[in-house]
C-alpha cells in the first residue's frame, strides 16, 4: 500500500472520539459512565408507543420523504411557533435530518469552501471540528475561559478576517453550560450582519435551560435570512438513539443544506419521525418536568462533586457538569479521567480534547447528570473516596 497514509489528511487527529475510549473503559472497569451525554431512563411511553405503532402499522418503513414526513415538518414549525415565536413554512423551511449531528455536518459541507474561516467557541462539541475539516475549512476557537464561561464579544470581534464565512453558535453550551444572553446573541448577530457571516446555531439543549429561557439567535434583526438553526429529538425527548434532528432556516439555506443530505443518508428514521412529530406537540407540562427534573440533578450532582472537593462550575443548561480538578491536588484532566475508574468506579470526560488552546482546559473535567438519581448518588459516593 506504500507509504501514503490510508486517513487522509483532512481526517488525521480526528482518529477516535474520546467517548469511545473512555466509554470502553467504563465497561471493562464496571465504572459508572458519566461520560457520555445519554440519559439512562427512555423518554415517555406513549412517544415510545407510537414508534412501535408506525413501524407495526407501516409508517415509514419505506424511505420516507426526502426533506422529512409532512407531519414532522409541521410539527416543526408548530414548535417553533410555540416555543420561540419563529414562523417558518414547513414546506420549504423546514429539513429533517439524521440527528442534529448530520444537520450540522450537512450545513457545513454545504456552506464551506475550502479555505473559509468558521469561528466557533471552544471547548467545540466534538463533530464540530471533524466537520469543518471534513469541508475543508479552518476552525478558529473564541475560547470560553473558567470560571465565567462567558465569550469575549471584543476577542470574537478581533478574530473575524475577510476569510470569516460561519459562525457556529451552541447555546445552551455543551460542555460548559453556558447559556447566551440576549444581550451577547444581539452582539453576535450585530458582527454576523456587519461582516455578512452565516450562522449555525445549534440548540439541541433548547429545552434544558435551568433558570430563564433559550433564545434563539435566528429570532434577532438581520438573522432569519442567515441562520441555519439545528435541534432535535434526542436530548429534549431521550430518546438519543433514534438519531432525529431537523434544521429551520430560510428557503435558500435549506436548499443548500438539503442538497448535501440527500448525499450523506438522504433519509433516515421514517417510523421514529411520526412518533418525534407526537413529541413534539407534548404539553408544556412536558418540557416543564424535563427541565426540573434536570435542574434538580444537577444540582445533586454539583452538591456532591463539591463536597469531594471540585471545583464546580453549576451549568445554566445541558446535560453536563465542568469542574476543576486543581483544587484536588490534579493538574491534567486526561490523566485524571483515565485513572479515575480504577480509583473510583466513575468515568468522566476530559474537557481538554475539545480545546486548541489546550492550556484553557487542561485541568477541567466534565460530568453527566442525565442519569437517575440513584446512579448519581451512588457516583457522589465513590468521588468522595478521593
Ligand atoms: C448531543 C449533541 C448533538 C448531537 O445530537 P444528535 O441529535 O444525537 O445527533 C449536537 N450538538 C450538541 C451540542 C450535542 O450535545
Amino acid at each position: 500500500m506504500g507509504t501514503r497514509p490510508l486517513l487522509n489528511r483532512r481526517l488525521a487527529g480526528h482518529g477516535t472520539t474520546i467517548f469511545a475510549e473512555m466509554s470502553a473503559l467504563a465497561t471493562a472497569t464496571g465504572s459508572i459512565n458519566l461520560g457520555q451525554g445519554f440519559p439512562d431512563t427512555d423518554g415517555p411511553q406513549e412517544i415510545a408507543r407510537a414508534a412501535a405503532d408506525a413501524v407495526l402499522s407501516g409508517r415509514g418503513n419505506q424511505y420516507p420523504p426526502g426533506p422529512g414526513i409532512p407531519e414532522l415538518r409541521q410539527a416543526v414549525a408548530e414548535h417553533q411557533q410555540r416555543f420561540h415565536g419563529l414562523a417558518y413554512d414547513p414546506d420549504t423551511e423546514v429539513l429533517v435530518t439524521a440527528g442534529a449531528t448530520e444537520a450540522i455536518a450537512a450545513a457545513l459541507l454545504a456552506l464551506l469552501e475550502p479555505g473559509d474561516e468558521v469561528i466557533a467557541f471552544e471547548p467545540f462539541y466534538d463533530s464540530y471540528a471533524a466537520c469543518i475539516a471534513m469541508a475543508g475549512a479552518t476552525r478558529v476557537p473564541l475560547t470560553l475561559r473558567a470560571p465565567s464561561f462567558r465569550p469575549d464579544l471584543d476577542e470574537l470581534r478581533s478574530l473575524i478576517t475577510p476569510r470569516t464565512r460561519l459562525l457556529l453558535v451552541n447555546t445552551p453550551h455543551n460542555p460548559t453550560g453556558t447559556v447566551l444572553t440576549p444581550e451577547e446573541l444581539a452582539a453576535i448577530a450585530e458582527l454576523a450582519v456587519e461582516h455578512d457571516l452565516l450562522v449555525v446555531a445549534d440548540e439541541v439543549y433548547e429545552h434544558l435551560v435551568f433558570n430563564g429561557r433559550h433564545h434563539p439567535i435566528a429570532a434577532l434583526p438581520g438573522m432569519r435570512e442567515r441562520t441555519v438553526s439545528i435541534s432535535s429529538a434526542g436530548k429534549t425527548f431521550s430518546f438519543t438513539g433514534w438519531k432525529v434532528g431537523w434544521v429551520t432556516a430560510a428557503p435558500a439555506l435549506v436548499a443548500a443544506v438539503r442538497t448535501a443530505k440527500q448525499y450523506l443518508t438522504y433519509v433516515s428514521a421514517g417510523p421514529f419521525q411520526y412518533a418525534v412529530a407526537d413529541a413534539l406537540r407534548l404539553p408544556g407540562t412536558y418540557f416543564e418536568n424535563l427541565r426540573d427534573d434536570l435542574r434538580r440533578k444537577r444540582d445533586l450532582l454539583a452538591d456532591g462533586l463539591a463536597e469531594a472537593g471540585f471545583q464546580v462550575f453549576r451549568p445554566e443548561g445541558t446535560y453536563f457538569i465542568t469542574t476543576d480538578i486543581t483544587p484536588l491536588g490534579e493538574k491534567d484532566g486526561l490523566e485524571f479521567c483515565r485513572s479515575l475508574p480504577g480509583r473510583c468506579g466513575v468515568v468522566a470526560i476530559p474537557n481538554v480534547v475539545f480545546y486548541d488552546n489546550t492550556d484553557a482546559g487542561r485541568s477541567l473535567v466534565r460530568f453527566a447528570f442525565c442519569k437517575t438519581d440513584a446512579v448519581l448518588q451512588e457516583a457522589v459516593t465513590r468521588v468522595r473516596r478521593l
